[in-house]
């Protein structure tokens, strides 16, 4: 687990260090002003902290009411009233009336989202594939498409470039930020400084960077309801299998994300030697590609279907291995509830149905019963986690032409 973790760092520290800010694995959320001097972004209008929790808080509760919203920040209902008019002037958000259910009494008002001719832009680099979501600053999505990297990866770029300017002056949104995931165990074989250098040429915006299972973790924090834990580790069976330790902030902040290489610890030190360096590791055995294979599917990225039919005789060895790897990260970090991403739940069910009932009975090292979930967010997480991390300036700014480290 340790030496993982290591190996991690070191192949941050030789590939994906952004001139001297920092690795990508870890991830602080950067104040938006300071994002990329000389370009203005849409949330480096909203001045004061409580202007900023406010928006964050209405984001994350579509239709709340200035009241409820009170409540949740603590701040005082005449300053309330005052941030929301100010937000409503800048056409952040918008008022909503809910007609009264009951008989007597006024018609409820609530507060949405609203800034609809701005959208957000979201980009995962994947093993074999970019994904690529355009949101609204709600997180709703509004467009998506994906290249190829296989064959000639500069050329389908360049054409998804166009296809995607030409989706946003056809839309007349205005783009505010864009957000890129890399993946966190990449190769050389994915040409990454060259990929951002072409998406930084586009548009005149904040661009940050974070890993994949970052923005993918940042989705799904999104989704967790206040009165839920501390901490979680977010375990993400894309293709491979990814992970992030999400430290909650108090509300209004942004919470602090780290990967966690989930796929990499090593459950049979005999195993097949893995792209990290050690051998055996979960994710050889465990993740959905792995589990593909076994059962003789051949594509790259295996389908719903295709997984939906990988038979139980394999299903219940991973999810044991799977359990083994949870476990042990767990105790590691001292979280008691994981929350698994990644495919569709139904699929994540089929391969893994039995996580819940294995972890059942295990106890974290400060005595919390373990607990785990699975996600309904699907795939498109990380994506749409970019997208609005981006609008919010989670993650690296990229700011500066990106070196790659050849030492
Ligand atoms: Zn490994």
């Amino acid at each position: 687990m340790i030496s993982n973790l290591l190996s991690h760092e070191q192949f941050l520290d030789s590939w994906n260090r952004i001139d001297g800010i920092g690795p990508i694995g870890s991830c602080r959320p950067q104040h938006f002003s300071e994002m990329d001097k000389g370009v203005i972004s849409l949330l480096s209008q909203l001045q004061t902290e409580g202007e900023r929790k406010i928006f964050w808080v209405i984001q994350k509760h579509d239709g709340i009411s200035r009241t409820e919203i009170a409540e949740l920040t603590g701040l005082t209902s005449s300053a309330v009233t005052q941030i929301v008019k100010r937000l409503i002037e800048m056409d952040l958000v918008a008022e909503t009336e809910t007609p009264n259910t009951r008989s007597v009494g006024r018609n409820r008002i609530n507060v949405v989202v609203s800034g609809h001719q701005y959208c957000s832009l979201g980009i995962v680099m994947r093993r074999w594939d970019v994904q690529w979501v355009v949101t609204r600053l709600d997180g709703q999505l509004l467009y998506t498409t994906e290249t190829l990297l296989t064959g000639s990866a500069r050329e389908n770029v360049a054409a998804t470039l166009t296809q995607v300017n030409g989706w946003l002056s056809q839309s007349g949104r205005e783009l505010v930020s864009v957000g890129i995931g890399i993946p966190t165990f990449a190769t050389k074989s994915i040409p990454i400084p060259e990929f951002l250098d072409s998406v930084r040429e586009q548009w005149q915006v904040p661009y940050v960077t974070s890993s994949n299972a970052c923005y993918a973790a940042f989705a799904e924090e999104r989704t967790v309801v206040d009165s839920s834990p501390h901490s979680f580790l977010y375990v993400f069976a894309g293709g491979g299998i990814g992970g992030a330790v999400v430290r909650r902030r108090p509300l209004g902040e942004l919470p602090d994300i780290h990967v966690v290489e989930a796929g990499h610890v090593g459950i049979d030190p005999q195993g097949e030697p893995c792209i990290c360096g050690n051998r055996g590791c979960v994710e050889l055995s465990a993740s959905p590609i792995a589990l593909a294979r076994a059962a003789g599917i051949r594509s790259l990225s295996p389908t719903k279907n295709e997984l939906c039919r990988v038979p139980e005789s394999l299903t219940v060895k991973a999810t044991q291995d799977f359990t083994y790897g949870l476990t042990s990260i767990a105790n590691v970090l001292d979280v008691s509830d994981v929350i698994l991403g990644g495919y569709d739940e139904p699929v994540l069910r089929h391969l893994y149905g039995r996580l819940p009932q294995l972890m059942n009975g295990h106890i974290t090292p400060s005595g919390e019963p373990l607990f785990i979930r699975f996600s309904n967010l699907g795939l498109q997480a990380a994506a749409v986690g970019a997208a609005v991390g981006a609008i919010h300036g989670f993650g690296v700014p990229v700011s500066t032409p990106l070196v790659a480290n050849q030492h």
